[in-house]
């Protein structure tokens, strides 16, 4: 008989799933979420996808994502899907996708940059290149995402 590999994680009444969240990188949602409070997390990493080989996912109770919290998501992992679920049903469900700039939630790593010393709120394009990049309006320099301290 052939072994069943399928991992049963429990459904969630109402909330958020996030699937197809890049290996490793569930840690980093978690920080971004602040997901300190009442919410129930469900999490799963280094599970098998068909789509992206292996994947991390979470699962969030009685919590929506903003649109800012959606987008900061997809620069963590743009391969990323988000799930609402309501009453154990599946309402909607998107596939992120890395957005064009992103404002106010990255802190500029150059500690030179005047968005550092001024409160000016900060503003990144983003080149969707592999590594993607992001460059900072003000200082004109030029990171990659993945080394980006996100906050929200
Ligand atoms: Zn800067």
């Amino acid at each position: 008989m052939s072994q069943v590999k399928t991992i049963k994680v429990n459904a969630i009444k109402n909330g958020t799933v996030i699937d197809h969240i890049a290996a490793g990188k569930v840690l980093k949602v978690i920080d971004l979420l602040n997901l300190t409070g009442d919410n129930s997390v469900m999490l799963g990493m280094n599970l098998s996808s068909n789509k992206i080989g292996k994947k991390d996912i979470i699962k969030i109770e009685n919590r929506e994502l903003s649109k800012e919290e959606a987008n900061s998501i997809a620069l963590i992992s743009p391969s990323a899907t988000l799930i609402i679920i309501n009453d154990f049903e599946v309402v909607n469900k998107t596939s992120l996708e890395m957005p064009e700039y992103i404002e106010e939630h990255i802190i500029c790593p150059n500690p030179k940059c005047i968005t550092n010393s001024e409160e000016i709120p900060s503003k990144y394009y983003i080149n969707n290149a592999e590594p993607a990049t992001a460059r900072c309006l003000y200082c004109e320099k030029k990171y990659l995402v993945e080394d980006l301290k996100i906050k929200i």
